[in-house]
């Protein structure tokens, strides 16, 4: 399966790849049948819209809860999201080679190095949502451990807005392969090299970075923009 994540054979697929899996089971014979796709990040839903999101969690964001990501995430893609396959939304089957009632069950089979969450603020009307989502700094899912190291935001509306984002110091999935793809050679005044004296007293620090000005921030701020998280990048 891990030749699926690395659909297009780039270094962005390498670090951002993951591989979500979706089993279509007929009813009336039984039979079942596996589809596979390649992801570079995962959608995390707002409010209720198209699928994946399971009728638990749409019950529960109706109440006015705060949801977690780490929430979402197990129901929608760690636990197997069921949908029913009915009505107008009736599944093919190849056996049957009929239209048949049914299930389908998504869930996340390859995860990714770098685990992209993409909060969608926007609707398809371009409605902007500001509802809030609490994420933690660290995700257990099955025997990985991801760590939170950035987080775009978007302040303002659909009609005009800022982009900033806070940024951590860590270090990475894999030093020696992220030197080796992005030190920069031919500028040497900017030093990239993650085992410099530099890097090593900005280890675990986290920045905001707002158009030319960056300041250094508290991890407790990182965690209260509950509103303005756009995109949440976890190693
Ligand atoms: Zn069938």
């Amino acid at each position: 399966m891990k030749h699926i994540r690395r659909v297009d054979d780039s270094l962005v697929y390498d670090y951002f790849g993951g591989v979500s899996q979706s089993k279509c089971v007929c009813y009336q014979c039984g039979h079942t049948s596996f589809s596979f796709e390649p992801f570079l990040d995962l959608s995390i839903q707002l409010e209720s819209g198209p699928s994946p999101v399971s009728e638990h969690f749409l019950r529960r964001a109706s109440m006015g809860n705060c949801e977690t990501v780490d929430q979402i995430l197990r129901e929608c893609y760690v636990d197997e999201n069921v949908e029913q396959l009915n009505g107008n939304n009736q599944l093919m089957c190849v056996k049957c080679k009929k239209k048949r009632d049914g299930i389908r069950a998504q869930q996340v089979k390859v995860w990714p190095k770098i685990l992209a969450l993409n909060l969608k603020r926007f609707t398809a009307t371009g409605r902007k949502l500001s509802a809030k989502l609490v994420f933690p700094h660290t995700l257990s899912i099955k025997n990985l451990r991801y760590r939170l190291y950035a987080v775009c935001c978007h302040s303002g509306s659909e009609s005009f807005g800022h982009y900033t984002s806070y940024v951590c110091v860590h270090g990475t999935p894999d030093e020696t392969v992220m030197q080796k793809h992005f030190t920069v050679t031919e500028e040497k005044d900017i030093k990239t090299d993650l085992k410099s004296p530099m890097m090593r007293d900005l280890k675990n620090m986290w920045f905001n970075c707002n158009d030319s000005y960056i300041s250094n921030v508290d991890a407790k701020e990182v965690s209260s923009v509950v509103e303005k998280a756009y995109i949440l990048f976890y190693f």
